[in-house]
């Protein structure tokens, strides 16, 4: 139960997209298998979608965990972009740095190793597409930073907004998660009250929210 869609819709989705091969395939169940938690696989899918029509050439990361999502992007971009992709575990970064290196995409995808907010202050450059995926209960601080190094026309993508149902609903929230979900809450509200952004809110996977500049 994802507290988002009904399952038989997520198993029928994921039906439709199939199972992965090779190299993507052992990065899935080395995830699953030890409960790490990268993009579901229908927001994989939108993720390659939007990265095949945004065509960036510099992409930010937020939480790189094995780097299977920075490595998909890669893979669905026809236009190599450079990715840069923030992580604070020393475990997932050495996981990462491994896998990159399988892919051969060390010159491509590089790893700034250290807490999001710290790496977002001390980043001042742009980019096209920004993937919001770490620090659930930070989205709403990362923000103006975020739109700071964001292209004019760039979009940024967040992750985990519905966060398992309980952003929408009190009834779901459970006691050690409330910040968290207050917090998602607000950057919501920030990224749909802002008269100089449009967002749209995505109920596919654990919630998934689109925002760029009018
Ligand atoms: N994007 C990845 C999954 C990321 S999971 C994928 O889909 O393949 C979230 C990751 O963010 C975890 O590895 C966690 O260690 C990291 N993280 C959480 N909070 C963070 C923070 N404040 N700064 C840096 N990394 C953080
Ligand atoms: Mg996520």
């Amino acid at each position: 139960m994802s507290g988002i869609t009904y399952d038989y819709m997520e198993i029928y989705l994921r039906g439709l997209i199939g199972e992965s091969k090779g190299m993507t395939k052992e990065l899935e169940d080395f995830a699953h298998e030890n409960g790490v938690p990268i993009v579901q696989k229908e927001t994989g899918k939108f993720l390659e979608f939007m990265v095949g029509m945004k065509k960036p050439l510099k992409i930010l990361e937020l939480g790189t965990a094995i780097g299977y999502s920075s490595i998909l992007m890669y893979e669905a971009s026809k236009t190599e972009p450079e990715i840069k992709t923030i992580e604070r575990s020393e475990e997932m970064i050495s996981l990462a740095k491994k896998n990159i290196e399988r892919f051969n995409l060390s010159h491509k995808i590089q790893i700034l190793e250290g807490d999001c907010l710290d790496i977002l202050s001390e980043l001042d450059e742009e980019f096209d597409l920004i993937f919001m995926d770490a620090g659930k209960g930070h989205y709403n601080h990362f923000l103006p930073h975020c739109l700071r190094l964001l292209n004019e026309d760039g979009i940024i993508i967040a992750d985990n907004v519905l966060f398992r149902g309980m952003v929408p609903s009190q009834e779901l929230v459970k006691r050690r998660k409330i910040t968290i979900v207050k917090r998602m809450r607000t950057y919501l509200e920030m990224v749909n009250e802002d008269e100089s952004l449009v967002t749209s809110v995505i109920p596919m996977g654990d919630g998934i929210a689109i925002t760029r500049r009018r």
